[in-house]
């Protein structure tokens, strides 16, 4: 009987599983994919790379204005795309590798839960005195008419071309950052939103602001409606929205949320509780209804973020395996939209201050920084907005659209968690010149 089974090598199965094997315990690792999970292979890992190779079609553009020329830059997507799917075999590889170093054995097929100490995959079953849930969510596919021609952003990742025009369903984090990538690389870029807006959650400002820079960088906004349906006719998609706007295009993308992935594991013939959506319902500890069985990550629905699956994964271990307490503050998250340009957030809205906390004062900031001052029409404003509380001024939001903005929040998350005031960001000696510099100096 193995101390632990680990069912999903995901973010945070990975981070439990390599703690407990660590510490000593005998660890089962079962995933029905590769070693990583949706972070490593079809998620934050390609994303980012996406995001950082379809940058340079834009900045091409801000260079001519700083004197330099191009002959016609051609891309090469199917070149691209076999590097990234090679180096992300390469994590996937080595993610396994490690688990192996440190004893875990890996067995490769979908759990299904046969009691509260084992499951049974591929026929067999293995025991372990403790089961942890870490299987991640999947994307949700709404049942339009035609929904089945629609990709996700699962498919996104093994498309062979770059297509010339793509719709995006959804205004939340993973259709932002696919319509700017989209948008980067040339294609044509349909957003259709529910809201009046995109990033619903977000400060307001910074939703409109980046919205606004969409709008300039091409990309066509539809709010306040949704598809109702998608027709197939030669190699086109004709897009049929509810307010009656009909767009063609090569793609469709779904990307309107993603729900735990527990449909196979059999929790209610074993007493695991679960939510309408299939989220899996755990106390403080992690701990499910069927006591000797945990579960973390994107299959609880409370933050879907890797950090977050890895935090509580260190946190679970640490608690229930090793009695000894790892400190975890979830009050201060921060977040990144990995847009062109990027936007990233720490800490309350002001319309979540405003409404939980007294003597609540706000400071914004757009301007245009020096770098883009050579360019006529290729302006790239910034916007900073700082969130204070109370007499003494505690800094309790800061957020940011630039480039560079993720690499920003991460350092601004260090003095956010040891909390400091707007007199502390006085205090600090200016970076001339920095756009940075204007948060020290904002009055
Ligand atoms: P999100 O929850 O962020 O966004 C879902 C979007 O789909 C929203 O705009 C939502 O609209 C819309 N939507 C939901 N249901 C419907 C419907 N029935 N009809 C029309 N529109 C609908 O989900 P994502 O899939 O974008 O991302 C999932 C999670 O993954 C994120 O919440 C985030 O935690 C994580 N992620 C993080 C990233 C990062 O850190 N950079 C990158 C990618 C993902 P509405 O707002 O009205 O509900």
């Amino acid at each position: 009987m193995f101390d632990l089974i680990v069912i999903g090598a995901g973010s945070g199965g990975l981070a439990a599983a390599k703690r407990a094997a660590s510490a000593g315990k005998s660890v089962a690792l079962i995933e029905n994919d590769s070693i990583g999970g949706t972070c490593v292979t079809y998620g934050c890992v390609p994303k980012k790379l996406w995001h950082a190779i379809s940058q340079f079609r834009h900045q091409a553009t801000i260079a001519t204005h700083h004197g330099w020329s191009f002959n016609a830059p051609n891309f090469n997507w199917a070149a691209v795309q076999s590097r990234l799917s090679d180096y992300v075999t390469s994590l996937n590889q080595r993610h396994e590798q490690k688990c192996l170093d440190l004893g875990i054995q890996i067995t490769r097929g979908t759990a299904r839960i046969a009691s509260s100490t084992s499951i049974e995959v591929n026929g067999d079953i293995i025991q372990g005195q403790r089961i942890l849930i870490t299987v991640g969510g999947k994307a949700v596919r709404l049942p339009i008419p035609g929904g089945d021609l629609c990709d996700t952003s699962y498919e996104f990742f093994s498309w062979p071309h770059l297509p010339p025009s793509v719709v995006i369903w959804g205004g939340g984090y993973i259709a932002i950052e696919l319509a700017s990538i989209l948008n980067a690389l040339g294609a044509t870029v349909d957003l259709v939103i529910r809201q009046d807006k995109i990033l619903r959650g977000f400060d307001e400002d910074l939703r409109q602001f980046l919205q606004d820079r969409y709008a300039d960088r091409g990309i066509r906004i539809h709010d306040k409606t949704t598809i109702a349906s998608v027709k197939k006719a030669a190699n086109q998609l004709t897009v049929t929205c509810e307010n009656g706007t009909v767009i063609t295009t090569e793609k469709v993308i779904q990307a309107v949320g993603r729900v735990p992935c527990t449909d196979s594991l059999n929790c209610d013939e074993v007493g695991i509780q679960t939510t309408q959506n299939g989220a899996i319902i755990i106390n403080e500890q992690y701990q499910t209804s069927v006591p000797s069985i945990f579960a973390l990550g994107d299959c609880i629905d409370q933050v879907q973020l890797t950090p977050v699956a890895i935090a509580q994964a260190r946190e679970w271990v640490d608690l229930v395996l090793v009695n000894k307490k790892f400190p975890v503050d979830y009050t201060l998250i921060p977040t990144a939209v990995f847009s062109h340009p990027e936007a990233a957030t720490i800490g309350k809205t002001e319309a979540e201050a405003k409404a939980t906390l007294k003597n609540v004062s706000v400071k914004t900031l757009k301007f245009n920084p020096m770098t883009m001052a050579l360019t006529e029409q290729h302006k790239e404003p910034i916007f900073m907005k700082l969130i204070l509380e109370g007499d003494d001024e505690k800094v309790v939001g800061i957020h940011l659209s630039c480039d560079g903005a993720a690499e920003i929040i991460q350092s601004l998350a260090i003095a956010m968690q040891k909390g400091i005031t707007k007199d502390d960001l006085d205090l600090t000696m200016a970076l001339h010149p920095s756009i940075m510099e204007e948060l020290v100096t904002i009055y």
